[in-house]
């Protein structure tokens, strides 16, 4: 799948292959022709792709559901859920329907965009398959996904996608329908007339939505479901298909290893799942336009998400901070745009107490190394270390008492926590249960999210309201110099008179 003149190929590993795992060696080539728009994934790709498309395909996908999945963290409705991800999709995992295509280069559109589909289905697979909890997220957002597309496809293309499936669904005769009239309208809720339906017999296990409303009819171990069910069977289908073969994936997975060139890009992708770090691009964080000097840290401090901003705080206070807090700040003031010089003497008018060659010797020499002035790995030379994500802050598990880095949400207890939002201004009651909930699930970008909402309410109100931004530009935010560019924009934006006035 992945075309050999991509990336170097150990030639020993390649040629070194168990006759055993044969199957897994040499795929047959199938073309794939994508009749429909929806995809059960049962097929798993062979053509070739380059090794920076199926990065990035898997990039893009994954940049949905970890969408999907903040939503439902954040308890939205399906309609709040589709209006957010409407525009995403758009943006990252386009797929049109039959009927939007009349012409040749519409035609290749449509089969780029289900190949990309079908593709990226399938390595974010290999990348969720390795542990029960990955696998049962990743089953949960892409049915949810799936049954988004299914919901809002031409209702035409749907029919024949479900037609095409050949599932095992027995409709139900006319005698049978006639003999268990009775239970049918007693135990399905919502029916006008038993006759106006078209009736099938599924197994019980295969509609557990219905089961658990105690809305169908059971006899001998098959629920006789009402035609317009359908969605509930289909999505039941998908998941059941799904989490089998995840199953199976996973036990094929150590044979993976045996590809260099695949397993880093993999596991690249399962840490990220929730809080991608890989759709930050290094200078993505500047604001364009905008001097950030040493003297303008303080003012602009007001919109650091609380990790900087507890470490700011800090620094003004004791004058001084520890070597990581320096580290995980130094990098962040590089993303949003401070030079080299000004860092320098931000940090050298930050540390009152010290001497000149005090500060020289001791804390210079890092600042320069963060931004790649001198030491370090030579590909890096001129650009130091990139600003820590969301991900990165998270996973430290050496934050001690008294170091001011670290992520607050995870590293500080909950009632320490909720007194250092209360100190920079966040008091509303529903916006701190809300925070404590989330933390209490482990879910700390998502309380951090939750508070960067309510604290620019009124304008991310104002930007969707002129249509200054669209919710593809307020996607979930998962890296400390995105907060900060968003905060500053959105305060900038709505200081500007409304387009209409
Ligand atoms: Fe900082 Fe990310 Fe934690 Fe927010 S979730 S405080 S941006 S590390």
């Amino acid at each position: 799948m992945i075309r050999q003149d991509a990336h170097r190929i150990d030639p020993k590993r390649r040629t070194i292959i168990d006759p055993k795992k044969r199957q897994f060696a040499a795929p047959i080539y199938k073309q794939q022709d994508y009749p429909f728009r929806l995809n059960l994934y049962d097929t798993p790709p062979t053509a070739e792709i380059t090794l920076e498309q199926f990065e990035q395909w898997a990039i893009d996908r994954l940049k949905i559901l970890a969408e999907i999945e903040a939503c439902s963290y954040r308890n939205k409705s399906p309609a709040e859920t589709a209006s957010h991800i409407t525009p995403l999709l758009q943006k990252f995992l386009p797929l049109s329907s039959n009927t939007s295509s009349a012409t040749g280069a519409a035609d290749l559109r449509l089969k780029n965009e289900r190949q990309k589909d079908h593709y990226s289905h399938f390595i974010l697979r290999l990348a969720f398959s390795a542990t029960e909890d990955l696998r049962r997220r990743f089953a949960r957002a892409e049915t949810m996904l799936f049954r988004f597309r299914f919901q809002n496809d031409d209702s035409r293309e749907r029919r024949a996608f479900v037609e095409s499936l050949s599932l095992d669904w027995e409709p139900v005769s006319d005698e049978e329908r006639h003999e268990v009239n009775e239970s049918l309208a007693s135990s399905t809720p919502g029916l006008r007339r038993v006759d106006e339906e078209t009736w099938y017999k599924v197994d019980w296990e295969k509609v557990p939505e219905l089961i658990e409303r105690r809305n169908v009819f059971l006899k001998k171990g098959k629920a006789y479901v009402p035609g317009r069910e359908q969605l509930s069977m289909i999505m039941a289908e998908f998941t059941a298909r799904l989490e089998r073969s995840l199953e199976l994936t996973s036990r094929a997975l150590p044979r993976l290893d045996e590809d260099d060139r695949l397993t880093p890009i993999l596991n690249h992708l399962s840490k990220n799942f929730g809080s991608a770090d890989s759709v930050y691009t290094e200078g993505e964080g500047h604001v364009d336009g905008t001097a950030i000097t040493a003297s303008s840290i303080d003012s602009l401090s007001q919109h650091f998400p609380l990790c900087m901003r507890n470490l700011h705080t800090n620094l003004r206070k004791d004058n001084h901070l520890k070597h990581f807090g320096r580290l995980q700040y130094t990098l962040f003031l590089k993303g949003i745009g401070l030079s080299l010089e000004e860092c320098i003497l931000f940090w050298r008018q930050s540390f009152k107490g010290k001497t000149d060659d005090e500060f020289n010797s001791q804390y210079k020499y890092n600042i320069r190394h963060s931004y790649g002035d001198v030491g370090g790995d030579v590909n890096r030379r001129g650009r130091g270390y990139p600003p820590y994500s969301c991900q990165k802050i998270l996973q430290d598990n050496n934050v001690g008492v008294g170091q001011a880095h670290g992520c607050p949400y995870r590293h500080h207890s909950v009632d320490n926590l909720v007194g250092l939002l209360q100190s920079t201004g966040v008091h509303d009651k529903e916006v701190l249960r809300g925070v404590r909930e989330d933390v209490g699930k482990q879910r700390f970008h998502i309380a951090c999210n939750r508070v960067f909402e309510w604290s620019h309410k009124s304008e991310i109100k104002k930007v969707k309201e002129d249509g200054t931004w669209t919710q593809a530009d307020l996607d979930t935010i998962v890296h400390p110099n995105t907060y900060f560019k968003r905060s500053y924009l959105l305060k900038q934006l709505a200081k500007a008179p409304s387009r209409d006035t």
